[in-house]
C-alpha cells in the first residue's frame, strides 16, 4: 500500500518515455508529484496509459541526479564543481579555443529525442548560427533515420501518414518488426481492440510477439522470418500482389509515376523473387507468404505499422521503402485505416528530426545547400548559414579518431551506452579535448566529459513534444527545476556565452520563431495548443486545425515514387565461429538503455537483461533455463543469463538493452544502412557458450 496523500494542485502534461505520447494530469503538493493520472481528454491515450508513465517518473527526485555545473581539465581528473557562470565561461573559452586552433568545423553537438521541440531547435541553431557549422545530429541516427529516408523519398514527408484514430478503421494490421505491446503499449491496447473487433493481424518478425498468440487475435499470420531479410520477404509479398493481379492500378495511375510502377513491377514479377525461390533465404514458408500478401491486398483497408526491426539493418531505409511500395501498389493510403506509419520509439524523435537535427536539413526537413532556404533562417538569425552538409554522429567520431574533430556537446543522449561500437565511440570521445554533457545523471558518455551541465527532466519545463502521428503537445513545468535551469535556457546561456546572442523569455517565443521559420507548423502557437489541446503537423492556412491523416489528395512530393528495393544481404554473416544470429528489443517496464526507469521503482519489473535462446539451441550448448552464458560476437562480448523459450526460432536468440551491466551493444557490429548510416542492432552473428557469471 502506498501512501499518496492529498494533492494541492494538477497541472496537464506529456510523458517523456515513448512515441505514443499520452498526457497526464500530474498530481502535487508542494513540489512533490503524489501521482500521475492518465488525462482523460489526452487525443493519445484517451485516459489510458502504460506503466512506465504512470510510475516511471520517480528519477526527477532521484538522489543520483546532478544538480551542480562541474569541470575537470582532463577526464583523469576528479570533478569540480562551479557556479552556472564559471561553466558557460568556461565550455564558451574551449569551444573558441578549439575552433581558433583547429578550424570552424572541428566541433559539433548532438540534439535529444528527449528534450522538447524548443531546445532541440535551439540547440540546431547554436550549433549552425554560433558554432558556423552544421555538425548537428540527433539520436534519432540510430533509430528512425531511415524512416526520414524512405518516407521522404517515397512519399515527399518524413512522417508516418495517419493518426492513431486511424487503426479504428483498419481491418488488417501488417506489423513488421515492432512489439507495441512492449513498446507502445498504450496504441497496442487500441491495435488489440480493433483486432478483439474483428481486424486480422499479419506479423513479421523474427520473434513470436505475444500478439501473435495474443487472446485478442483470432488467427494471426506470423511470417517468422531470419533476421536480416525483410527487403527479401517484402518483396516476395510484392511479387504476390503484382503477379496475381492484386494491385490497385487506378489509384496507381491517377497518384503514382507510372512509369516507375512499371519498372518496379517488372523488378519484382521475376521469378527469383517469388516467395518459393526467397524461402530457404528468408526461412519464410512460402504459401503463408502468399496469403499473407493476398489478405493485405484484398482483406479492405491495409495498414502497416513498423519498428526498428525495420529500420535498424544495412537496408534499414530500402525496407521503409519497400513498406511504401506495398502501401501505393493496393492503394492503402490517403483515407483512415490504412497507411504506412512508424512507431517512433522516443518521445520527441518526430519533434527532434522535425526540428532540424540533422546535418542535412533545416527545421522542416530542407536541404541546407537550397539557397531560398537558408536566406530565411539568415534574414531572421543575422548570419551567413553554411550550405554544405556536416558530420553525422559516426562521421564526428571517425574525424575524432583521425584528430581533426575535437569538441562535443551532447545533450540528453548517452551515446557510449546507445551508439553501437562502443569501443569506437569510446576512442573518439577519448580523441575530443572538450566534451560538454549535458544531462540529467554522470552517464556512461560523462566518463569521458569535461564539462557537466545539469538537465531538467520534463516535470520541470515548459516546451512541446511531437509525438508518432505528428501531434504536438504541450509539455508544462510542474515543479521549480532543481538544478535551477530549463535546458532551453542552458543553451541559450551557452551560445550567449560564446558571443552569439539568444535573449527568449519562454519556450512560446521559440515556438513562435519556429512557426515563422517551418511551413509545417506555421499555424502552431501555444496559444492555437491550448485552444485545441493539440496540434498534428502540418498546420498552416490550408489546414489550421491541422492534419491527421496525410497524403489524401496527393502526395507532399507531388506523384508518389515506387523505388526498385533490391534484396542486399548484409555483411554480417554467420558461421562456424559465431553460428548464432542477435536481435535486440525492449521491455514493457524499461525504457532504452535505462537511465530513467532504472532510478524507479520500475525496477521490481526487469531487473537484468536475459538471452532468449531456443531449446535445441540451448540443449545443444548444455545450457538451462537462468544458466549464465558468455554471448560473443566479432566486436566483442557480455555477459547474461539465459532464458530458454521456443519465442525465438532455432538459431536466432534475442535479447534487451535496458542494463549498463549487460551492455549489449558491446557485441553489436559496425555495419550501418547504406543510407542514413542508422547501426545495424537487429542482425549480429554471435556464439553462445555456458559461463560462471560476470
Ligand atoms: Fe504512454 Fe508510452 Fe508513456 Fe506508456 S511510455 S504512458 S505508452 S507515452
Amino acid at each position: 500500500v502506498i501512501e499518496i496523500g492529498t494533492p494541492e494542485r494538477s497541472v496537464v502534461t506529456t510523458c517523456a518515455y515513448c512515441g505514443v505520447g499520452c498526457t497526464f494530469k500530474a498530481e502535487m503538493r508542494g513540489e512533490e508529484v503524489v501521482r500521475m493520472v492518465p488525462f482523460k481528454d489526452g487525443k493519445a491515450n484517451r485516459g489510458h496509459s502504460c506503466v512506465k508513465g504512470r510510475f516511471a517518473w520517480g528519477y526527477a527526485n532521484h538522489k543520483e541526479r546532478i544538480l551542480n555545473p562541474m569541470i575537470r581539465a582532463s577526464i583523469s581528473e576528479p570533478w569540480r564543481e562551479v557556479s552556472w557562470d564559471e561553466a558557460f565561461a568556461y565550455a564558451a573559452s574551449e569551444l573558441k579555443r578549439i575552433q581558433a586552433t583547429y578550424g570552424r568545423d572541428s566541433i559539433g553537438g548532438i540534439t535529444s529525442s528527449r528534450c522538447t521541440n524548443e531546445e532541440t531547435f535551439l540547440v540546431q541553431k547554436l550549433i549552425r548560427a554560433g558554432f558556423g557549422n552544421n555538425n548537428v545530429d540527433t539520436c534519432a541516427r540510430v533509430c528512425h533515420s531511415p524512416t526520414g529516408y524512405g518516407l521522404s523519398t517515397a512519399f515527399g514527408t518524413s512522417a508516418g501518414t495517419q493518426d492513431f484514430d486511424s487503426v479504428e478503421h483498419t481491418d488488417v494490421v501488417m506489423l513488421i518488426g515492432a512489439n507495441p505491446t512492449d513498446g507502445h503499449p498504450v496504441f497496442a491496447s487500441r491495435l488489440k481492440k480493433r483486432l478483439r473487433a474483428g481486424a486480422k493481424l499479419i506479423v513479421v518478425d523474427p520473434r513470436r510477439i505475444d500478439l501473435v498468440r495474443s487472446a485478442h487475435v483470432e488467427a494471426a499470420q506470423h511470417l517468422p522470418l531470419k533476421p536480416g531479410t525483410n527487403v527479401a520477404v517484402l518483396t516476395s509479398i510484392a511479387h504476390v500482389i503484382v503477379t496475381e493481379g492484386l494491385t490497385h492500378e487506378a489509384f496507381v495511375r491517377e497518384r503514382c509515376d507510372w512509369s516507375e510502377y512499371e519498372h518496379w513491377a517488372a523488378f519484382v514479377a521475376q521469378p527469383a523473387n517469388s516467395p518459393e525461390a526467397t524461402s530457404a533465404m528468408t526461412g519464410v514458408d512460402p504459401q503463408a507468404l502468399r496469403e499473407a500478401a493476398r489478405l493485405y491486398a484484398t482483406g479492405g483497408n491495409g495498414a502497416i505499422y513498423y519498428g526498428l526491426g525495420v529500420t535498424e539493418h544495412s537496408q534499414g531505409s530500402t525496407t521503409v521503402m519497400a513498406i511504401a511500395n506495398l502501401a501505393m501498389a493496393t492503394g492503402n493510403l490517403g483515407r483512415p485505416g490504412v497507411g504506412v506509419n512508424p512507431l517512433r520509439g522516443q518521445n520527441n524523435v518526430q519533434g527532434a528530426c522535425d526540428m532540424g537535427s540533422f546535418p542535412h536539413e533545416l527545421p522542416g526537413y530542407r536541404h541546407i545547400s537550397s539557397d531560398a532556404v537558408r536566406e530565411s533562417f539568415e534574414a531572421l538569425w543575422g548570419v551567413t548559414l553554411n550550405s554544405e552538409p556536416g558530420l553525422r554522429i559516426p562521421n564526428m567520431l571517425d574525424a575524432a579518431v583521425d584528430g581533426s574533430f575535437k569538441a562535443l556537446y551532447v545533450q540528453g543522449e548517452d551515446i557510449l551506452q546507445s551508439d553501437p561500437n562502443t569501443r569506437h565511440v569510446a576512442a573518439g570521445l577519448e580523441a575530443m579535448e572538450c566534451v560538454i554533457v549535458h544531462d540529467l545523471f554522470l552517464n556512461e558518455t560523462a566518463n569521458y566529459a569535461h564539462i557537466f551541465l545539469p538537465g531538467s527532466t520534463f516535470l520541470e519545463k515548459n516546451g512541446t513534444f511531437t509525438n508518432a502521428e505528428r501531434r504536438i503537445q504541450r509539455v508544462r513545468k510542474v515543479m521549480t527545476p532543481r538544478n535551477g535551469q530549463e535546458d532551453w535556457e542552458v543553451t541559450q546561456r551557452l551560445a550567449n556565452a560564446m558571443g552569439f546572442s539568444m535573449s527568449y523569455e519562454h519556450p512560446s517565443q521559440i515556438m513562435d520563431e519556429i512557426a515563422a521559420l517551418t511551413p509545417t507548423f506555421a499555424g502552431v502557437s501555444y496559444d492555437r495548443l491550448e485552444q485545441l489541446g493539440s496540434i498534428q503537423w502540418p498546420c498552416n492556412e490550408r489546414a489550421p486545425d491541422g492534419t491527421p491523416v496525410m497524403h489524401i489528395d496527393a502526395f507532399v512530393r507531388g506523384k508518389g515514387k515506387f523505388v526498385i528495393t533490391e534484396y542486399v544481404a548484409t555483411d554480417e554473416r554467420t558461421g562456424p565461429r559465431f553460428p548464432l544470429l542477435l536481435t535486440t528489443g525492449r521491455i514493457l517496464s524499461q525504457y532504452n538503455v535505462g537511465a530513467q526507469t532504472r532510478r524507479t521503482a520500475n525496477t521490481v519489473w526487469h531487473d537484468e537483461d536475459r538471452l532468449e535462446i531456443h531449446p535445441h539451441d540451448a540443449e545443444q550448448r548444455g545450457v538451462r533455463d537462468g544458466d549464465w552464458v558468455r554471448l560473443a560476437s566479432r566486436a566483442g562480448e557480455t555477459t547474461l543469463r539465459a532464458l530458454i523459450t521456443d519465442r525465438v526460432a532455432p538459431g536466432v536468440v534475442y535479447t534487451t538493452f535496458h542494463h549498463p551491466d549487460t551492455q549489449a551493444n558491446v557485441v553489436t557490429t559496425e555495419y550501418s544502412d547504406w543510407a542514413t548510416n542508422c547501426p545495424e542492432y537487429k542482425v549480429t552473428a554471435v556464439q553462445v557458450t555456458p559461463s560462471n557469471g560476470p
